[in-house]
């Protein structure tokens, strides 16, 4: 036998309830059947086992208490028993209040015990009684003994299984009624209806596209984004459609895959192509380093933006070059300067000998980009003139403090004699920093005498002999005289140091002997005129005769071949024997004279002008005639 009675109560207020037992999460609206939840109590008493037994066979459960206005219900609903009161369904479980229904622990909020209660009072009170219209504590609870005797309370469960949306909430009891406590994203009395978000806030980001799980756009449908190749998400890839009707997330942006920016070197430059943008994915950077840098801190010169954001490769610069510090040294009489101290690309340094040393080779040098310098270091080498000679017909002595024929170097020019110096007009040399002597090799020359002043004497001739070549010092030249001349001067000549001949060209002179006279008794008959050759006869007058020779010639030494002969007077002379021995000696000496001439003429033909080397006027007329005569 039972008792029931339908109880609705306010909607708001057992949402409220709800809430603060946390036993369902959310009711959006009640449903009211016709069979609502109902409460039913026993005539009888029974311990809580049994109690609970009758419950189920003949209603739902045992009752479990789901707030303050149920209680308050059933404290005015239910009478006041007449032994004991109402087993509700709590029991304790391994020490712990359990609503039986649920198998749910009871919560500390949702505690209702009397005061001073549970108590535990006489042990073993795992059972939970309910005080009604007691006067004390009225609808509190106690524990009691699970085998005292109480009045069963039981209800009548409202859900049906099609009571609510399986799947979409849950059917929830409440007195005298049930409500579908609807799951999130559903609505409705039987949560059928499904909360939507709005299509439109779903949109396709540039460079992008959207998909989504479902076309309802319902709640809990998903939407994904993804980014074209090259663009990254900017936001949330997934957005959800949430219970509030609103997206999880704004649709995200495709933004271009950056790649962090990159620098242009110093001394370099960098090229970039960006089919996409600035540094971004699929830019292309070139990067060049200016003459006299090299590339560093990359293996690559060209950096590729990749779909990640990163380069290939770090950001390359460019270092500047350097040479090696050791390949300039300091040569020997010499000495370097650089520019500074880095000897890095374009530095210069610049080599200096000491005074007398010339450099040979590159007098700077400069780092070229290939880490090279440009030239080798030079070397000092001492100033050398030109190399001298000793001169032929002299002799060269030179002073040397430094190296042979080298700057400051002296070279005397001493000429032997005969000799003179020529081609420079200092005797001593000196070496110049220019590595020139201050003249020209000077070279001693033979000394020359004017050929010009050698002439041949008339009636002469002359004879040179040159040891040192025509007409030079120490030439000779020796004079000589025809026949019947003699060298008057000096017959020899030489060519001597102050380049004048010794003496100067002797004249030949016509050899003459002493004149003679005719004597007082005598005839002379000479031929020419007592020069040399010419022959002179003597005859004596009539009376006379001749004592010595009669006929002499003048000789080579211009003296007479023979001494003068004289007339000696005999006795018994005779002017006719005279005259005619003259006449005679006329007749036939005259013919042996006019041979003897023209002999004399054929040898010196050409050379003999009897008429033009008469010195004398007064020749005698028969010489004359004789010639003549026979000519
Ligand atoms: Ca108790």
């Amino acid at each position: 036998m039972g008792y029931c009675k339908n109880l609705p109560l306010p909607g708001a207020k057992l949402m409220q309830f709800f809430a603060s037992l946390g036993l369902i999460f959310s009711v959006l609206n009640i449903w009211r059947g016709t069979e609502g939840w109902s409460y039913h109590y026993s005539t009888k008493t029974m311990d809580w086992e049994d109690a609970r037994n009758w419950c189920r066979q003949n209603y739902t459960d045992m009752v479990a208490i789901q707030n303050k206005e149920e209680i308050s219900h059933l404290h005015n609903f239910l009478p006041k028993p007449n032994k004991g009161y109402y087993w509700i369904g709590m029991r304790k479980t391994d020490g712990i209040w359990t609503w039986v229904g649920t198998n749910k622990r009871l919560s500390k909020k949702a505690e209702n015990w009397a005061s001073n209660e549970p108590n535990n009072g006489g042990n073993n009170e795992d059972c939970v009684e309910m005080y009604i219209k007691r006067g004390k504590d009225d609808g509190k609870w106690n524990d009691m003994s699970c085998s005292s005797k109480n009045t069963a309370l039981c209800y009548t469960a409202s859900c049906k299984n099609d009571s609510c949306i399986s799947g979409q909430g849950e059917c929830v009891e409440t007195i005298n009624d049930h409500t579908c406590s609807c799951f999130e994203g559903f609505y409705g009395e039987r949560c059928e209806h499904v909360v939507k978000c709005k299509p439109e806030d779903i949109t396709t980001p540039d460079h992008g596209s959207v998909q989504c799980s479902n076309g309802s756009f319902s709640y809990d449908s998903n939407c994904e984004y993804s980014c074209e190749e090259g663009y990254k998400i900017k936001g949330s890839r997934t957005t959800k459609c949430t219970s509030t009707k609103e997206w999880s997330s704004r649709p995200p942006t495709c933004e271009l895959v950056q790649c962090p920016e990159l620098m242009k070197p110093l001394g370099g430059t960098m090229l970039c192509h960006d089919p996409k943008g600035n540094f971004s994915y699929q830019s292309t950077c070139d990067f060049v380093c200016d003459e006299g840098y090299t590339l560093r801190d990359s293996s690559s010169s060209t950096l590729f933006c990749g779909i990640t954001g990163h380069w290939n490769d770090s950001q390359p610069n460019c270092e500047i070059v350097k040479c090696k510090p050791e390949d300039i040294t300091t040569p020997d009489h010499g000495s370097v300067q650089c520019s500074n101290g880095s000897f890095s690309y374009d530095s210069n340094c610049e080599y200096n000998c000491e005074e007398g040393y010339k450099m040979k080779g590159s007098r700077t040098t400069r780092c070229t980009s290939t880490k090279e310098w440009s030239s080798r270091p030079p070397t000092c080498e001492l100033v050398q003139c030109p190399e001298l000679m000793e001169p032929l017909g002299g002799t060269m002595l030179c002073h040397d403090p430094k190296g042979t024929f080298s700057y400051q170097s002296t070279c005397d020019f001493v000429c032997d004699e005969g000799y003179t110096l020529r081609d420079s007009s200092s005797s001593t040399l000196f070496c110049g920093i220019t590595g020139h002597w201050n003249d020209s090799q000077p070279n001693c020359e033979i000394i020359k005498c004017k050929p010009e002043d050698i002439t041949t004497p008339d009636h002469g001739s002359v004879q040179c002999s040159h040891p040192n070549g025509g007409f030079s010092y120490d030439s000779k030249c020796k004079f000589s005289c025809e026949e019947g001349y003699k060298v008057k001067g000096s017959s020899t000549t030489r060519c001597t140091s102050t380049k004048e001949w010794s003496s100067r060209p002797p004249t030949c002179e016509l050899i003459q002997c002493p004149a003679l006279e005719n004597a007082a008794d005598g005839l002379l008959n000479c031929t020419s005129n007592f020069s040399y050759g010419s022959m002179c006869i003597f005859s004596c007058a009539e009376g006379y005769h001749l004592r010595g020779a009669s006929e002499i010639s003048c000789t080579e030494t211009a003296e007479w071949s023979q001494e003068t002969p004289h007339c000696e007077a005999h006795p018994e002379s005779l002017v006719t024997e005279v005259t005619l021995g003259v006449a005679a000696t006329v007749g036939s000496s005259g013919l042996l004279l006019a041979l003897w001439i023209l002999k004399k003429l054929r040898r010196n033909a050409n050379k003999f002008d009897l008429n033009s080397n008469s010195e004398t006027e007064d020749q005698p007329q028969v010489y004359k005639n004789s010639i003549s005569s026979l000519i």
